[in-house]
């Protein structure tokens, strides 16, 4: 018989039964209605308490599913210690440890429950999945920590979440949160978790909330959020590449709280003030920041307020430290006061300038240490803002020019550190290619390096408008210089300016002689026959008779990708400086045909007779940045019209019109004329003409 006893005891333990029991309890009577203690499956009705619980914890061991749905959790407190040292158990609260490292795979929770203790599910391994009652309103330290679950929705009502509530939930792929509070280190090792919902509610995200969830690519925040804080290493060694904050009423980032991620470009809120040390340090894909500027706010300045600016006054230690493909040239603003230690440390990204406003007055220890990707230094500071220890170790100053405010180059000079930078001398703001002066190749060298790169340019002439960067806003702000520098001067001055600098070619432009009667508005076009040199840029005076202006120029067929300007001279009314040039260095290579259409139009006073349009100092511009100097070209604007190429260097001698039947004369018949120009160097042309 004993025998026996012992055989079913072993297959009792090898193959448990599956046992379900329902018990309508009354508050701690469990252990008296619950006489078997292998079931597998309970479901309580009724009323419990904590000392219900206590028996669950110490005897149901091969507990599998807890339906707790229908049951109320009353009050107790009999002066005993139920579960560790507390005597006092509140209504509606699952108690402390209650379920710590149980079997349990389904449990479903009372609707009445507010709040669910410390550590009460941790540990419970197979738990894949668990539904928060609406009324929920805290979740006690390590609740569900080290649970199976792979989704959880955290109820609106949940305004307190303790420490790491949810971490270690290696299974966890999905959080919703509705409440108001993501906890401290809440998703701690989550490395799963791949898709976040905060909600519109969430004001706070606490430290080390999402701290190595490595899965995590990016979070999804309720465009209304109130999310004013994310605290020290939020988001640190996660698997962040985006965010979206700009828009958020921030006004603290916590230390280390976005580093280690794998972020590429990062908007800082406006109405961020704090951003703690290291925020954003070690990020080696992050290339762009943008830095709070309350004037980007959505926040909205009372009616009549002044419109101000504010961004952070204290770049903090290391917070930019590692980051190794950042461009922080343009990155500070006006406002910023301190820079920390080691905040830009290691920053090596190719920067062409970097770029302090005039607000700094110190940057800290190695704040700049190992950015060897700088090339010139800009700072508006008039006091020399003060350093700490070695702020450039490893950076090459002798080779980075220092560009300071004129009034204190000579403080700069002598302030420790600071001198050891590049001081030249003076340059000519324009001259890209150093050659002494501002023209249309400067133009060209210009858009080469903002296209390509890689040629050799002065970066301080180059940056026309003086926002630290060079680019093409600095091309069209160059053409506009050049042109500026050509309008004051006669078109003879011109010429002698340039005569003997640029070297002469038979390259040269043509174009058609046309018909323009008073009032009329009509185009020109213009040729370019080129078998010398391939260019890419073209500038030249056109001089126009009285009563004409221009109305337009236009790149056509071998140009139609240049864009051509124009400004008319202040001395001489009827000239207009003209430049063309491709902004992707697109090229006429060797060929003929047409390169650019002048639209003008005739006053009502226009007297055609003997009316020419000249083409005076032509500079054409090879895609090596030299100039060649092609002959001038003009056309009649008489009365004729008509396909009639002149070149002013060949004099004409006579002009004789011939009519279909042979008749000569010096002026054209009526109908179809052959026009025979004789130049004065014996050579004729012949062209047809209608009239
Ligand atoms: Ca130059
Ligand atoms: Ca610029």
């Amino acid at each position: 018989m004993r025998k026996l006893f012992f055989l079913l005891l072993m297959a009792a333990v090898v193959t448990p039964a599956l046992k379900a029991v329902n018990v309508e309890n009354t508050a701690g009577q469990l252990a008296q209605l619950v006489t078997d203690t292998q079931i597998t499956e309970l479901t309580v009705t009724g009323t419990m308490d904590a000392r219900d619980f206590l028996f669950i914890n110490e005897h149901l061991t091969e507990l599998t599913s807890l339906d707790l749905s229908q049951v109320t959790i009353t009050a107790v407190d009999n002066g005993k210690t139920l579960f560790g040292t507390v005597t006092g158990y509140s209504a509606n609260q699952i108690p402390r440890t209650a379920f710590f490292g149980k079997k349990l795979t389904t449990v479903a929770l009372p609707e009445t429950i507010e709040s669910i203790g410390y550590a009460a599910f941790a540990g419970c391994y197979q738990l894949t999945s668990v539904t928060l009652p609406e009324a929920l309103a805290e979740i006690d330290d390590y609740a569900f920590s080290g649970t199976a679950l792979t989704s959880i929705e955290i109820p609106a009502n949940v305004g307190y979440m303790g420490k790491g509530a949810f971490s270690r939930c290696e299974s966890l792929e999905s959080a919703v949160i509705n409440g108001t509070t993501v906890g401290d280190y809440a998703f701690l090792g989550d490395f799963n978790l791949s898709n976040v919902q905060i909600g519109a509610d969430v004001s706070y995200i606490l430290k080390g909330a999402f701290n190595g969830c490595k899965a995590l690519q990016t979070i999804n925040i309720d465009p209304a959020s109130t999310l004013i804080r994310i605290d020290d290493e939020a988001f640190i060694n996660s698997g962040l590449e985006s965010i979206n904050i700009k828009s958020l009423p921030m006004g603290t980032i916590g230390e280390w709280a976005f580093a280690q991620t794998k972020l590429t470009s990062l908007e800082l809120p406006g109405t961020l003030t704090n951003l703690g040390e290291g925020a954003l340090a070690h990020n080696p894909l992050l290339t762009k920041v943008t830095m709070p500027d309350i004037r980007n706010s959505t926040i909205r300045r009372p009616k009549g307020a002044p419109a101000f600016r504010r961004t952070l006054e204290y770049i903090k230690d290391y917070t930019f430290a590692g980051d190794e493909q950042l461009n922080p040239g343009k990155m500070l603003i006006y406002g910023v006061k301190s820079i920390g230690s080691h905040a830009f440390y290691n920053v090596s990204q190719d920067i062409d300038t970097m770029y302090l406003p005039s607000s700094v007055h110190s940057l800290g220890d190695y704040a700049m240490a190992g950015m060897t990707g700088m090339q010139v230094l800009k700072t508006d500071a008039v006091e020399v803002p003060a350093l700490g220890n070695e702020v450039w170790a490893g950076v090459d100053q002798p080779s980075i020019p220092l560009i300071a405010p004129e009034a204190s180059v000579e403080l700069y000079k002598a302030a420790d550190q600071w001198m050891n930078f590049f001081f030249e001398e003076s340059y000519l703001l324009g001259d890209v290619n150093r050659d002494g002066v501002v023209n249309i190749s400067d133009v060209t060298a210009l858009i080469s390096y903002s296209v390509a790169g890689g040629l050799d340019i002065d970066l301080r002439a180059a940056d026309i408008n003086s926002d630290g960067s060079v680019n093409i806003s600095d091309v069209t702000a160059l053409i506009s210089m050049v042109m500026g520098s050509t309008s004051e001067l006669s078109v003879k001055a011109i010429r002698d300016q340039i005569a003997g600098k640029c070297v002469a070619t038979s390259d040269v432009l043509s174009l058609e002689s046309v018909s323009l009667q008073p009032g009329q508005t009509r185009t020109i076009d213009v040729a370019l026959n080129n078998d010398e040199h391939d260019y890419t840029a073209m500038q030249c005076e056109l001089v126009l008779p009285q009563g004409v202006t221009l109305t337009a120029v236009d790149g056509i067929e071998r140009c139609s990708d240049h864009s051509f300007f124009s400004r008319i001279h202040e001395q001489e009314s009827n000239v207009y400086t003209l430049i063309g040039a491709s902004m992707k260095m697109d090229q006429m290579t060797i060929g003929e045909g047409k390169v650019l259409r002048l639209t003008i139009t005739a006053d009502e006073d226009f007297d055609g007779n003997n009316a020419e349009l000249m083409l005076a100092n032509v500079r054409l511009v090879t895609p090596d940045h030299e100039i060649y100097l092609a002959d001038d070209a003009a056309a009649m604007l008489n009365n004729a019209s008509g396909i009639e190429q002149v070149n002013v260097d060949k004099e004409i001698a006579a002009v004789r019109y011939i009519n279909v039947a042979g008749q000569e004369s010096d002026t054209p018949f009526d109908g179809m004329n052959i026009v025979v120009t004789t130049y004065v160097d014996g050579t004729t042309t012949t062209s047809k003409v209608l009239k």
